[in-house]
């Protein structure tokens, strides 16, 4: 057995964050106090949003931007084939279709061209498209500005799946814009499961520059269901709502889930984007250190394209090999860095390949398919030291030289 084992990504949780967590343990709420709102607060500020709405996971936050614009059976989404399955996953839990949109086989990214392609191939079907998704993928944000011009040229929403990139910026005419502020979209979506970039155990959070977007989402998150009088004067449907000081009354206008983040999390979140800045800054550190080594050391494994125009908030560290050219077995080599107690993973099998898609296009994705086949990604996170970086990378190196020498011989 190894004696450290390295997973691809983890939390990180400080003396700070469990005081945080524990005061609230002990106060008189643990879900709907004062503390979520005081955490959306504080995410507008940090995203540069107009709006923040919590939720309970990245998956929820997903659906509810869906849900918000109004997404039904009638229409598709376009969705980048290589993502987390949960993009495509929360259009069909809205009725919708889903078509794939290829990616640029460097970044894994799919950029204005890729929508664009996938967008004629929707409408020669005779399709519908309500919406375009954009991933940052690995943290690297997509050419945003080009992307949002189309969709709106089109009358198509852009939303931004951005559970990678909290903290990206990308620079449009040498400006500066974050990622989440909805400069160039309409909404952004974010996790906060452990692996991402903070966390609040499970939760989610979506932002928007839209008023009526922003209040849609905050009916859907909570069952559909409105407590603000504002919200229904001069209604008269007999339950009481004539007289809107009925102290009891609410209403409910519209299906809507729950979807809520606790308190208990939200003051998670709240002492962990304290430390954003810190998580950020170490990451950029290690990837450095990891693109040091490779570019030294190594002309068999190279670190995945750096987007010049995106200030990136790196989520993912991902090395690209030739294993087909270079005759590796991705699964050996998978398999000889789990006994040295270093879990790779790759992200991400693309979604037109998974049992539950296959039906959804026969097409072939050059971009994507080439992407899969040489990306994998290995650990970046807070807690790596300097020396488990150098382990980590020399092992890399040695495993694909040890490899390639076997197919040789
Ligand atoms: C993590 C992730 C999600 C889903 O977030 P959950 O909080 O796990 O539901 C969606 N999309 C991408 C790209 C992700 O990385």
């Amino acid at each position: 057995m190894p004696k450290k084992i390295f997973n691809y990504g983890r939390q990180f949780i400080d003396k700070d964050d469990i005081k945080s967590v524990s005061s609230v343990l002990k106060s008189d709420f643990l879900t709907q106090g004062k503390l979520v709102e005081k955490f959306e607060k504080n995410f507008s500020k940090i995203t540069n949003s107009k709006f923040s709405i919590s939720c309970s996971n990245g998956t929820s936050a997903l659906h509810l931007a869906f849900k918000s614009i109004g997404l039904n059976e009638t229409e598709c989404v376009i969705v980048p084939a290589i993502t987390f399955v949960a993009t495509a996953n929360a259009a069909i839990m809205c009725g919708a279709n889903v078509i794939f949109a290829d990616v640029d086989p460097q970044t894994g990214i799919s950029e204005r061209k890729n929508f664009e392609e996938a967008y004629n191939k929707a409408k020669n079907k005779g399709l519908k498209v309500k919406a375009f998704v954009t991933v940052h993928l690995n943290g690297q944000s997509s050419n945003i500005d080009e992307i949002y011009n189309f969709a709106k040229k089109e009358k198509i929403f852009l939303i931004e799946d951005a559970c990678h990139a909290l903290g990206t910026q990308y620079l449009v005419k040498k400006k500066k814009v974050k990622v989440g502020s909805c400069e160039y979209s309409d909404i952004a979506t974010f996790s906060f499961h452990p692996v991402k970039n903070i966390t609040t155990g499970e939760g989610g959070m979506v932002n928007t520059k839209h008023e009526w977007i922003n209040q849609k989402i905050n009916l859907l998150r909570n069952h559909g269901i409105v407590r603000d009088q504002n919200f229904f004067k001069n209604r008269n449907n007999g339950i009481g709502s004539n007289n809107t000081k009925n102290m009891w009354y609410y209403e409910m206008q519209c299906l809507g889930y729950n979807y809520r983040l606790s308190d208990i999390s939200s003051a998670l979140g709240i002492s962990q984007l304290k430390k954003l800045k810190r998580f950020i800054k170490k990451r950029k550190e290690i990837v450095l250190y990891y693109d040091h080594f490779f570019k030294k050391k190594s002309k068999l494994l190279n670190p995945i394209l750096k987007k010049k125009n995106s200030i990136t908030s790196w989520h993912l560290y991902v090395l690209q090999i030739d294993f087909k050219k270079l005759n590796i077995p991705k699964n050996i080599f998978f398999k000889k860095m789990r006994d040295l107690g270093i879990n790779c993973q790759v992200h991400y099998i693309p979604l037109n390949k998974q049992p539950f898609y296959q039906s959804f296009s026969n097409d072939i994705f050059f971009g994507s398919e080439n992407y899969y086949n040489k990306s994998f990604s290995i650990p970046l996170h807070y807690s790596l030291n300097k020396k488990d970086v150098k382990f980590i990378a020399e092992k890399c190196i040695k495993t694909v030289e040890d490899l390639t020498k076997n197919v040789c011989r």
